[in-house]
C-alpha cells in the first residue's frame, strides 16, 4: 500500500514537473502584438521559436504555460511582425554609391559640383564617379548640360549618375580624353537603345543615356573587397533598423555573385538575399550548372533582363511619342530576339525572369511572351519589374500570362512632378496604377528600388496608401484613386514578397513551421495622414538576433 501511493505520488511529481518545465524551446516572444499574417489575420500575444523555426504562436498563457525556454522576451505589448522584404533593391550598386560621391538630395547643379569638389579635394584619383543627382529637385526639367561641370573638372574625368540609374552626366575631359563616343559609335549593335544627348549643333551635352554608359563604368575604378565589405555591413544594418529581413537583389554581375556567396559563408550577410542574375554568358553558366540555387540566406533561380529605360530620361519605351518630345518614343535597351532567347534559357533552367519594363509598349510586349511561357508553365511567377505604364487595355493580360507585377510606390510620389509632362493628361490613366494592378492581378510584390529611391519601407507605406512623399506632398495625393490599403501593403513587403520569390513555405508571415524571421517594432505600423517614422526594435533572422536597439 505504501509502495503504491509513492509510485502515485512519484507519478504526481513528475507529470507536475514536467508540466511546469513544459517542451524546451529558444525563444518566447511574449506580452507582444504578433501580426501573423495568416489566413484569418490573426494577432496573437507570443511566439515559441525552436532551431530557427517557428513553433506556435497563440494566446500568452497558452504559449508561457506550454513551453520552456532559454530566453524570454517581454515585449511590452509592441507590435511583432514577419521581416519585410525589400522586393526589389541594389545592394552593390548602394554600396558603390556609398564609396563615390553621394548627390541623393542636391538642391541645385551647385550643391552638385560643391559635393564633386569636396570629394576631389579628399581623394587623389583620375576618375570620379557620383550618384543620385535628380534634376527636378532643382526645379528643372529638363536634362541638365555639362558646361559648368567640364569648367570646374578641366583635367579629370567626372561621370555623375542621375538617381534614376539611367543616365549620367559627364564632363568634357572624359569625352575628349577616352574612346567612348567612339565605341559606341563603331559598334551600335552592342550599344542599341544608348546614345550621347546632343544639342542643335550636333556637340555632346555630357548627358549620357542607358547602354552608352557601359564603356565609362569600365573606366571608373574599382573598389576593392574591404572597401565593398565595410560598406555593405552599414547597408545591412541599415535595413534591419527598418526591420527589412530580405532584399531581392535586381540584377547580380558574376564577380558580385562571388563576392556575396563570400558574404553569406562567411557570416558577413545575415540578410535574406534573392538574387536575379545578370544573363552575362557566365552567369548564364553558372544557372546551367546549378539550376535552382540555395546556399544559406541566399537563394538564386532568376535573371534580371533590363527591357527599357526609365521616364526621366526618356529611355522608357513607349507606344506613342514623348509629350514633351515628339520625335522621341524611347527604346528597348536590349533588343527583342535577345530578351526571348533569355526567355528559352530561363524555360530550360527552370528560372524565372524579372524584366525591368517601364514603358506602355515594353509592358506589353513583356506581357505577350510571358503569355506564351504561362501556356506550358502556369506557375512560372515570372515578373513585371516596376510596371509603371500600361495601357489599360493590356492590363487585363497580367493575369492571363500569370506576369507577377513587382511594384516600387515611392516611384509615384517621387515623379509626380514631372511625369505628366512626359506622357501627357491623356496618357495618366495608365500611369502608376497600382490599385488597378492589384485588383487584376490579386498580389503585389512591393520594394524601393534603393538606392535609386529610399529604402526605408514607412515611405513606401505612406506612398502606397496616401500617395505622397514623406513630406506629404503632393496635397490630397498623386493619382489618390490608385491608393492600396495598408493591409494591402503589408502583404506586398511580407507574404506577397515571398511568393514571387518562391519562398512561401519559409518566410511571410508568422505561422509554426516557417523561418523565425520577424521583427518587433517600436511603434505600431498604421497610416497616418501624415508621414510618421518608424524603426525595428529587434529583429531575428531564422531565430538568431541580428538588430537590438539596446
Ligand atoms: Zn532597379
Amino acid at each position: 500500500m505504501k509502495l503504491l501511493l509513492a509510485s502515485i505520488l512519484l507519478a504526481f511529481a513528475i507529470s507536475v514537473s514536467s508540466c511546469m518545465k513544459g517542451e524546451s524551446v529558444d525563444l518566447v516572444i511574449h506580452n507582444a502584438q504578433v501580426h501573423t499574417l495568416n489566413g484569418s489575420n490573426s494577432i496573437e500575444d507570443a511566439v515559441a521559436i525552436k532551431d530557427g523555426k517557428i513553433v506556435e504562436v497563440g494566446p500568452e498563457r497558452q504559449i508561457l504555460n506550454k513551453f520552456s525556454a532559454d530566453e524570454y522576451i517581454d515585449a511590452g505589448r509592441k507590435v511583432v511582425y514577419p521581416g519585410l522584404i525589400d522586393a526589389h533593391g541594389h545592394l552593390m550598386a548602394y554600396a558603390r554609391q556609398k564609396l563615390s560621391v553621394n548627390l541623393v538630395g542636391c538642391r541645385s547643379y551647385d550643391e552638385m559640383v560643391v559635393r564633386v569638389l569636396k570629394y576631389k579635394a579628399r581623394n587623389k584619383t583620375k576618375f570620379i564617379i557620383g550618384s543620385g543627382w535628380d534634376q527636378s529637385l532643382w526645379g528643372e526639367e529638363e536634362l541638365p548640360t555639362n558646361e559648368q561641370l567640364s569648367e570646374e573638372f578641366p583635367d579629370v574625368s567626372v561621370a555623375l549618375v542621375r538617381i534614376d540609374g539611367h543616365s549620367m552626366l559627364v564632363n568634357d575631359y572624359l569625352l575628349t580624353s577616352t574612346d567612348v563616343i567612339k565605341t559606341v559609335e563603331t559598334d551600335p549593335e552592342k550599344y542599341e537603345g544608348g546614345q550621347f544627348l546632343c544639342n542643335e549643333d550636333s556637340i555632346p551635352t555630357g548627358m549620357v543615356i542607358d547602354n552608352a554608359m557601359t564603356p565609362i563604368f569600365a573606366l571608373a575604378p574599382k573598389f576593392s573587397t574591404k572597401e565593398l565589405t565595410d560598406a555593405i555591413k552599414e547597408i545591412q544594418t541599415e535595413l534591419l533598423s527598418y526591420g527589412i529581413t530580405g532584399v531581392h537583389e535586381a540584377g547580380i554581375e558574376n564577380t558580385d555573385l562571388k563576392l556575396i556567396e563570400k558574404w553569406v559563408e562567411n557570416g558577413v550577410l545575415d540578410l535574406n538575399i534573392y538574387g536575379m542574375l545578370i544573363p552575362s554568358e557566365k552567369n548564364i553558366a553558372f544557372a546551367r550548372k546549378n539550376g535552382v540555387y540555395t546556399n544559406k540566406n541566399l537563394s538564386i533561380r532568376s535573371f534580371k533582363v533590363y527591357a527599357d529605360g526609365a521616364l526621366g530620361s526618356r529611355g522608357a519605351f513607349l507606344k506613342e511619342p514623348y509629350s514633351d518630345k515628339p520625335d522621341e518614343t524611347g527604346h528597348l535597351t536590349t533588343p527583342f530576339e535577345e530578351i526571348d532567347r533569355i526567355a528559352t534559357i530561363c524555360e530550360e533552367v527552370g528560372y524565372q525572369m524579372n524584366t525591368h519594363s517601364i514603358g506602355d509598349s515594353t509592358n506589353k510586349l513583356m506581357l505577350q511572351l510571358y503569355k506564351r511561357v504561362f501556356k506550358t508553365n502556369p506557375d512560372h511567377r515570372w515578373r513585371i519589374e516596376h510596371a509603371q505604364i500600361i495601357e489599360t487595355t493590356d492590363l487585363g493580360a497580367l493575369a492571363a500570362a500569370g506576369a507577377f507585377p513587382s511594384i516600387q510606390p515611392t516611384h509615384a510620389v517621387t515623379d509626380h512632378t514631372w511625369v505628366e509632362k512626359r506622357i501627357g493628361q491623356s496618357r495618366m490613366d495608365r500611369a502608376y496604377s497600382y490599385k488597378r494592378i492589384l485588383d487584376e492581378f490579386g498580389i503585389i510584390a512591393i520594394g524601393t528600388d534603393f538606392p535609386f529611391d529610399q529604402m526605408d519601407p514607412f515611405k513606401t507605406i505612406h506612398a502606397a496608401t496616401n500617395r505622397m512623399d514623406h513630406e506629404n506632398r503632393p496635397v490630397g495625393g498623386f493619382l489618390p484613386e490608385q491608393k492600396i490599403s495598408l493591409d494591402e501593403c503589408i502583404k506586398g513587403m511580407t507574404l506577397w514578397a515571398s511568393m514571387a520569390a518562391f519562398q512561401e513555405n519559409e518566410l511571410g508571415t508568422i505561422e509554426d513551421g516557417k523561418d523565425a524571421t520577424i521583427v518587433i517594432f517600436e511603434d505600431p505600423i498604421a497610416t497616418y495622414s501624415g508621414f510618421k517614422n518608424n524603426f525595428a526594435n529587434t529583429v531575428f533572422i531564422k531565430g538568431k538576433k541580428v538588430y537590438s536597439v539596446e
